[in-house]
């Protein structure tokens, strides 16, 4: 028989763990290629650390793929009606596709050519020599964007260069709601400790190279970095696929795009239509476990099984404040914020996680823990189907 041939596009979290779970198990089945603008991994999830000078370790892709071969190269378009994925090398038409191409900082603001943005090593390089800058010069770094990301990096930030004058400032308010009233307390302290100016409920209406339009005044600063959200790869709106508000290419429950037997979808750059439990925000602890499920599915439509629905379970959020502070939030199923725990446990818990999703990536056998996410996810679907029933008569 011959091999079904997958390319799996995206050599982050969700495409490196379903090409090495889709190659080992299909065996002789399969040949599995991953598709990647670069050689190498990148934690993606430690940048802000790097934009404090941090030596953070990179990993040859080759070393994670397990039995999947490497194609260094750009995806350039999808090609639905032919089935084909374009890249800078020519053009390819394998039998299935999987779609993990992740997000990049959204730049919606006028203007935001001129930020800075924590999407890849270089932009983090970026943001490390302008952190530098700004405290020869004595002027402020604007971080416009008040959710997780924006705090990691202005903590991390504040530590690195104690003289730094640092200005947050988000439209909405600090955390983006991902964190309880506790949770938040702690933030908002680890913030004020490091003299970081918070600025809530201000909108940037526009970016210059060294000013930010704010609330109609003008702010000078050394440099703006937007941690305002990420933006999902733009290839599936390009090629007419249905796509969320943020560009994520729609999925159905078993994680196909609607319509398409030969194209699947994990991570940042992907979203099921429907409910699958608790919202899937843009983040490892989504994309991971989605691109468990599409390779099983893909595997599964090699060999004729029956796929199986993505179900997702919140267990919570957490969040780095420096090396030796931190938050975990914990969440209900569906959720709800229930607990946290704080400081140094914080701390060390935080960076537990981080090391975990290149275990994940390293020894698949631990991703025996995304099945606790899937149950907790059916429990909480089914309990919120079971609430919008109607009454029995
Ligand atoms: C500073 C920071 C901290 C974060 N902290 C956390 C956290 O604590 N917890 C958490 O859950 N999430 C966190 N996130 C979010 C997390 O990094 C993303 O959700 C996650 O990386 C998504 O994984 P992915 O594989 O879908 O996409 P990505 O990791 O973005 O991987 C996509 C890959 O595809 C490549 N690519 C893109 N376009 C092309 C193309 N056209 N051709 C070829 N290759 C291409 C990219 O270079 C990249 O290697 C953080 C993000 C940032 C920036």
């Amino acid at each position: 028989m011959t091999p079904a041939t997958i390319a799996v596009l995206g050599g982050g979290y969700a495409g490196i763990l379903a090409a090495r779970r889709v190659a080992a198990a299909l065996g002789p089945l399969g040949r599995v290629t991953l598709y990647a603008d670069r050689d190498h991994f990148v934690e993606r999830i430690r940048l802000h650390q790097v934009a404090a000078g941090q030596l953070v370790r990179t990993i040859p892709l080759p070393r994670l793929l397990g039995g999947a071969a490497l194609e260094v190269a750009r995806v350039v378009a999808l090609d639905p009606a032919a089935r084909a994925v374009i890249t800078d090398r020519g053009r390819r038409t394998p039998d299935f596709v999987i779609h993990a191409l992740g997000s990049r900082t959204a730049r919606a603001i006028p203007g935001a050519a001129h930020a800075l943005a924590l999407d890849d090593p270089d932009g983090a390089a970026a943001v490390a020599a302008a952190a530098g800058r700004a405290v020869a010069q004595g002027r402020p770094l604007a971080i416009v964007g008040g959710g997780l990301t924006a705090i990691e990096l202005a903590t991390e930030l504040a530590d690195a260069h104690p003289t730094l004058r640092l200005t947050l400032i988000t439209r909405g308010a600090l955390g983006d709601g991902a964190l309880g009233a506790a949770g938040l307390a702690h933030v908002r302290a680890a913030l004020a400790r490091r003299a970081v100016e918070v600025r809530e409920g201000q909108g940037v209406a526009a970016i210059e190279p060294d000013a930010i339009e704010v609330d109609g005044a003008r702010l000078a600063v050394a440099a703006t970095v937007l941690c305002a959200g990420f933006a999902a790869s733009p290839l599936a709106a390009a090629a007419d696929l249905a796509v969320d508000r943020l560009g994520r290419m729609l999925l159905t429950p078993t994680l196909s795009a609607a319509g398409a037997g030969w194209l699947w979808g994990a991570g940042d750059a992907a979203v099921p239509a429907a409910p699958v439990g608790a919202p899937l925000h843009m983040a490892c602890k989504t994309a991971m476990p989605m691109a468990a499920c599409a390779a099983d599915n893909v595997v599964a439509a090699v060999t004729g099984a029956a796929p199986t629905p993505f179900r997702f379970g919140d267990s919570g959020v957490c969040v780095s404040l420096g090396r030796t502070d931190g938050v975990i939030q914990r969440r209900a199923p569906g959720g709800d914020n229930r607990g946290v725990t704080r400081g140094r446990l914080g701390a060390w818990l935080k960076e537990g996680v981080c090391r975990f999703t290149v275990l994940a990536l390293r020894r698949p056998g631990s991703q025996r823990v995304f099945r606790v996410y899937a149950r907790r996810g059916a429990a909480a679907l089914a309990a919120s189907t079971d609430l919008a029933l109607p009454a029995a008569p």
